[in-house]
């Protein structure tokens, strides 16, 4: 057996070398991103019998591996150690495009040479609620893949389960093809999981952060069920990005000053003017609109700072769907609204194999773009994790080539 090969020089399909190249975080390197993420060689690592190696081609970037650097909310390496696994590094990356290279010796739906995307819903497959046929993100084992196990995208040879490979979009370039998935199946459940509040033709959707990973995706999805987003962003130079993107209309969140948990509702004068700030937010959805309609759904990810106004501008019999709590995790709402309004507050995690599927598939037909913002090299992994920690990333989702020599390659249609 080879001990290292290269990156970028492709071995012989199937030759699996003893070790390989790998971004990894160490306990000891917990911190900003920038100088937690480093280069070594690690073991490759043996198959189970239900899982794939796939030769990376190029990774998507994504906010729980800064989570990963920083060692907070939780230590994925303490985490994984606590159930038995003995790595002490995290060997990160849960997007990626790239060559099936190996098979476990029970894999049947995919085979050595197959050209995959990776979807990061990882389960056990014995796990009795996934044996049972329900929805396996429920499943008590569900982990992120990538982020609470080891040998992610960011390893020249990630292991992942079988179930988790789609097939690559072949129109799309490795970098393009790499950079989507993590957050387009997040959106996909989010916005069409959780009936019966599924966007509809001409629904409004107010989607936060809407330059970014998730939110860009949650523009061009809800455009391609036919409904209308508003965008929320901090800056000006994204409202193009958000319009090309599919959004209705967009607001600039930095008009206002509301934002936080709610003051304590017996302060008269504090609950009167964070309602003041609420409301002309709620407004300045129907200006952008062009009508007094509310969102019937709220996609939610900052968490803290802004589920109160969420859940007062949700239409009634609306749903405030959330996947994150990016700003915090102290969450505040006027109940009163949501009772009498019988408005609905949604967690949502991640996706399962046919979420992942159906999006890829719209991806596939050109219905919905990957919103590929820059693409880098392996060795800006670091770099890109800092910059969005810092929210100073570019729009959309960002992406490092692994082991494709140069951008541009991969798409055959
Ligand atoms: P991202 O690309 O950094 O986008 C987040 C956006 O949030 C930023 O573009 C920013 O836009 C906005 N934002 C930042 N601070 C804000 C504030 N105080 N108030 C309102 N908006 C604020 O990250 P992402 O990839 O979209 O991920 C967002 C979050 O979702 C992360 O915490 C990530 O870990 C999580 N996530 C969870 C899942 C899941 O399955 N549970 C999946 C994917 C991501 P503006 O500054 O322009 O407003």
């Amino acid at each position: 057996m080879p001990d290292l090969f290269d990156l970028g020089k492709q071995p012989p399909l199937g030759e699996v070398p003893a070790r390989m190249h790998a971004y990894v975080v160490r306990q000891s390197r917990f911190g900003a991103p920038e100088n937690a993420w480093k280069r070594e060689i690690i073991p490759t690592p043996a198959l189970g019998p239900d899982e794939v190696l796939v030769y990376v081609m190029a990774s998507g970037i994504n906010y729980n591996n800064v989570w990963a650097a920083l060692g907070t909310p939780v230590d994925v390496i303490a985490e994984r150690q606590k159930m038995g696994e003995p790595e002490d590094f995290h060997a990160g990356g849960s997007d990626c495009s790239g060559i099936v290279w190996a098979v476990g010796r029970d894999v049947k739906t995919v085979a050595v040479g197959d050209e995959v995307i990776v979807h990061s819903g990882w389960w056990r497959p014995d796990d009795p609620w996934v044996l049972s046929g329900k929805d396996p993100m429920l499943a008590e084992s569900t982990r992120i893949w990538g982020y609470q196990t080891n040998y992610g995208s960011y390893c020249q040879f990630a292991r992942a389960q079988a179930h988790q490979c789609m097939p690559k979009p072949k129109r799309l370039t490795w970098e393009e093809a790499g950079c989507f998935l993590l957050c387009a199946s997040t959106a996909y459940r989010m916005l069409m999981g959780w009936a019966p509040h599924v966007v509809e033709p001409g629904d409004v959707v107010l989607v936060w952060g809407a330059a970014g990973g998730l939110g860009s995706l949650a523009l061009e999805i809800t455009q391609a069920c036919g409904g209308r987003s508003i965008a929320v962003v901090s800056d000006e130079s994204k409202r193009k990005f958000c319009l090309e993107h599919g959004a209705a209309g967009v607001i600039n969140r930095n008009e206002f000053t509301h934002w936080g948990p709610m003051p304590d509702t017996r302060n008269g004068k504090a609950y009167g003017e964070w309602a003041r700030g609420a409301r002309a937010f709620g407004k300045a959805i129907w200006d952008a609109l062009g009508e007094r309609t509310n969102p019937r759904i709220v996609f939610e990810h900052p968490g803290e700072a802004t589920l109160p106004t969420s859940e007062f501008v949700c239409a009634t019999g609306g749903m405030i769907v959330i996947c994150a709590g990016t700003t915090g995790y102290n969450v505040t709402l006027d109940l009163r609204y949501h009772w009498m309004r019988q408005k609905r507050f949604q967690g949502s995690h991640l996706s399962n194999d046919e979420q992942a599927l159906a999006v890829t598939k719209l991806v596939d037909e050109g219905r919905v773009d990957p919103c590929l913002s820059r693409t880098y090299g392996f060795d800006d992994i670091p770099a890109c994790h800092q910059l969005m920690l810092d929210n100073k990333h570019p729009h959309g989702n960002m992406a490092v080539l692994v082991n494709a020599e140069r951008p541009s390659l991969g798409a055959s249609r």
